[in-house]
């Protein structure tokens, strides 16, 4: 079994390289991140104690552009995690054929148990640790699991006061009062929903109507949830780290996150009845999509699926044991290089923004977007056609064979 994340994102990688027979410098090429820096971070407590915690930033590729990806804080972080995530990034910029490479950075820290100043100095801290590495066209890090807008505007501030000049398009996914872009907080959900409607057109399978369950109930599957809602599904289930709910006749998205703001979880919502998260899985349904960590969807839980489609809107939600039983029980599955795609997509559209000092209107970002994510899931879904291959083996063919046209028009230096 494959539980290392490295080892699994080169179990696709050497996977992608035997589908479409690329260059083995290549392949060999993509096997090694580019540059991975481990740093301190020593931080003062409110209590006046030092406490050090470790920080990574991780560029797995910058063939195709700068090095782009989120930061994300937690306490299980590892290494190994960061370079895998870090890969994701080079693969789905190549999906979503927006001109940057792969990064990932993080802190192994735990958010819940830091006081806002503590969580304030911990990214002043990072950033600086790891500024040798940032800039606007080296690397331009993004909010992930645990950070939001707000982290993103004090590392924007740490690099404009350590340089001496405000750099807007150093950061994606700042507030708007910063130069952020309107669609960036909904992109990821959005994108996401763009691909169940592409994947259920495709199937030939009508949306309203249709059940969903959604693990996981933060920033993507809060916003998705309604998004489904909106779009005629009825989202039965919906479990957090707390547990889940069910309801038959559909959740009401509003009602939910109303009473999540109020106790920090989807349990006790008087709108459904409690089941365990394992029972969750099991439901029929024609719509399950994996919103929270990584490795959500292990073999047994694959077993146990009775969905039509799955589309991945976490990174990394499914387990490499996992994907030939999916494809066996005939769940089709929209891999998370390219369903959450839409939150790097916008985050484009927000560098190029920043960078032209011109703001967008929000329908131009929100159309942009839309076609951006259409065209990605079509070009995905032709590859995997042309190979006879599932979606997430066709992504990663496609990215691989955009990334081999752009390593070798650049040569290998020196
Ligand atoms: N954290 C998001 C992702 O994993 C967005 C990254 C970015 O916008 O750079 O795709």
């Amino acid at each position: 079994m494959v539980s290392d994340p490295w080892d699994a994102v080169l179990e696709r990688i050497d996977d992608a390289a035997k589908l479409t027979g690329v260059d083995p410098d290549v392949h060999r090429l993509l096997r090694t991140p580019r540059r991975m820096l481990e740093v301190a971070v020593p931080v003062r407590m409110d209590d006046g104690r030092v406490e050090v915690f470790t920080g990574w930033r991780v560029h797995h590729d910058t063939t195709r552009g700068p090095a782009k990806g989120g930061i994300r804080f937690h306490p299980e972080l590892t290494a190994h995690e960061v370079c895998a995530l870090a890969a994701d990034m080079t693969f789905k910029t190549a999906v979503a054929k927006i001109p940057f490479g792969g990064a990932k950075g993080g802190v192994r820290c735990d958010p819940r148990r830091l006081s806002l100043a503590e969580l304030e100095r911990v990214t002043r801290r990072y950033t600086l640790e790891i500024l040798p590495l940032l800039g606007p066209d080296k690397d331009i890090p993004a909010p992930d699991v645990n950070t939001d807008g707000r982290v993103m505007a004090w590392l924007m501030d740490t690099l404009a006061i350590t340089q001496g000049h405000d750099i807007p398009g150093s950061v994606t996914g700042k507030p708007l009062s910063l130069g952020g872009t309107p669609a960036h907080a909904g992109a990821t959900a959005s994108g996401v929903l763009t691909c169940v409607r592409a994947s259920f057109a495709a199937l030939d399978v009508p949306l309203p109507g249709s059940r969903a369950i959604v693990q996981g109930f933060g920033k993507v599957g809060g916003t998705l949830a309604f998004l489904l809602a909106s779009a005629g599904m009825r989202v039965i289930a919906v479990s957090d780290v707390g547990g889940a709910v069910y309801n038959a006749g559909g959740l009401d998205a509003i009602d939910l996150s109303d009473h999540v703001s109020a106790t920090g979880s989807v349990v006790g919502f008087v709108g459904g009845e409690r089941i365990d998260e394992s029972d969750m899985w099991g439901l029929e349904c024609e719509l399950v999509v994996p919103a929270a960590l990584s490795g959500a969807i292990t073999e047994e839980v694959a077993g146990r699926l009775n969905a039509k489609v799955m589309v991945e809107a976490a990174n990394g939600p499914t387990l490499p044991d996992a994907d030939p039983v999916l494809e066996r029980r005939g769940v089709v599955v929209v891999p998370d290089i390219l369903a959450n795609a839409g939150g790097v997509t916008a985050s484009y559209f927000e560098w190029a923004q920043s960078r032209q000092g011109y703001a967008w209107d929000e329908e131009t970002v929100a159309t942009r977007l839309r076609s951006s994510m259409d065209d990605a899931f079509t070009a995905v879904w032709a590859k995997a056609d042309t190979l006879s291959v599932s979606l997430r083996r066709g992504a990663f063919a496609l990215a691989l064979d955009r990334l081999a046209e752009a390593i070798e028009a650049r040569g290998l230096f020196p």
